[in-house]
């Protein structure tokens, strides 16, 4: 029994050593990659249900690692916020995407940018959003910070106070990932935002099962008594698209409507389709 035991606790502390490891591994690639320029961001449209209409660009970023490959957010999105460079890498992304914004033919349309709770409470967020628009020029009106309810059930003054900041520059709040924190319903009330996200783990099993429809619709009903914009994500099939639109869902984001990509790419798709 203590043979196995300390064999168990042999094992144990490799794997964790292995973890260490290949976050420092991560954390060093990280450096790098804001130093030679190794990230990207890809855009994914986002269209009304209302009219048809393509409204803007969710902006998501990628890792181009020279000899690795492409690294997706989901992996190095979490070292960066433990090891703090979410801050530079936050403030490329801002950069970056309004820049984007700011080239793109239809100046109408508007760009969706990812601010992660950690990234928030390294403070400042309404001074960093201000400068990326004094450099780039982007009209407020046209940037949409996205954050999650995580960051509601923390420090809750100085999160209200910054938004409200953020707010009233013109730039909107998008609450993500809606419907998987810990929040929702008591906080919302105190904090100002302009839009919900829909996530996908809902959009993906409506109508499925009875439970995920009637969770949807409440929070499409609660978006409408609070009077902000609804967005689903993780939209695949004309189904959950029947199903948004009755239940009365405002936008809609997803592989069926296109994959993040370059926004050129998107726009031939789009001109080869003949839609606007
Ligand atoms: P998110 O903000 O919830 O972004 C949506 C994720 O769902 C994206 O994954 C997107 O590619 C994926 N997705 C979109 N439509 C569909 C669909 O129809 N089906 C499926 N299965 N997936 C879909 P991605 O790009 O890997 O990003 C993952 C997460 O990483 C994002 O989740 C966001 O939390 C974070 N992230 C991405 N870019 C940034 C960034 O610039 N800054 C920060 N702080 N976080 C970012
Ligand atoms: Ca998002
Ligand atoms: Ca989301
Ligand atoms: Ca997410």
């Amino acid at each position: 029994a203590k043979r196995s035991g300390r064999s168990t606790f042999v094992w144990y502390t490799s794997e964790m050593d292995a973890d260490a490891q290949k976050r420092k591994e991560i954390e060093a690639g990280l450096v790098k990659a804001l130093r030679f320029g190794q990230f990207e961001l890809l855009f994914q449209p986002q269209y009304s249900l209302t009219d048809n209409q393509l409204k803007g660009y969710e902006s998501l970023i990628r890792w181009n690692h020279p000899t690795k490959g492409t690294i997706p957010p989901d992996v190095f999105i979490p070292v960066a916020e433990e090891t703090g460079l979410i801050e530079q890498i936050g403030d490329w992304v801002l950069n970056r995407a309004c820049q984007e914004a700011v080239s793109w033919p239809d100046q109408t349309l508007r760009i969706a940018v990812n601010v992660s709770g950690a990234q928030f409470s390294a403070g400042e967020t309404q001074k960093k959003v201000a400068k990326a628009l004094r450099e780039t020029g982007l009209d407020p009106r046209r940037l949409e910070i996205e954050i999650t309810e995580s960051l509601l059930i923390s420090d809750t003054d100085a999160v209200v106070e910054t938004l409200q900041q953020i707010r009233e520059m013109g730039v909107a709040i998008a609450m993500d990932d809606f419907g998987t924190g810990y929040s929702s319903l008591s906080y919302l009330s105190r904090f100002p935002f302009d839009k919900i996200k829909i996530d996908r783990s809902f959009v993906q099993n409506l109508g499925e099962d009875a439970g995920t429809d009637a969770i949807v619709t409440s929070i499409i009903g609660l978006g409408r008594s609070l009077d902000v914009l609804i967005t689903a994500e993780g939209v695949e099939t004309p189904e959950q698209v029947t199903l948004l639109r009755a239940a009365g869902c405002d936008m809609v984001q997803g592989y069926l409507y296109g994959r993040p990509g370059s926004v050129e790419a998107h726009e031939e798709h789009r001109a080869r389709l003949g839609y606007n």
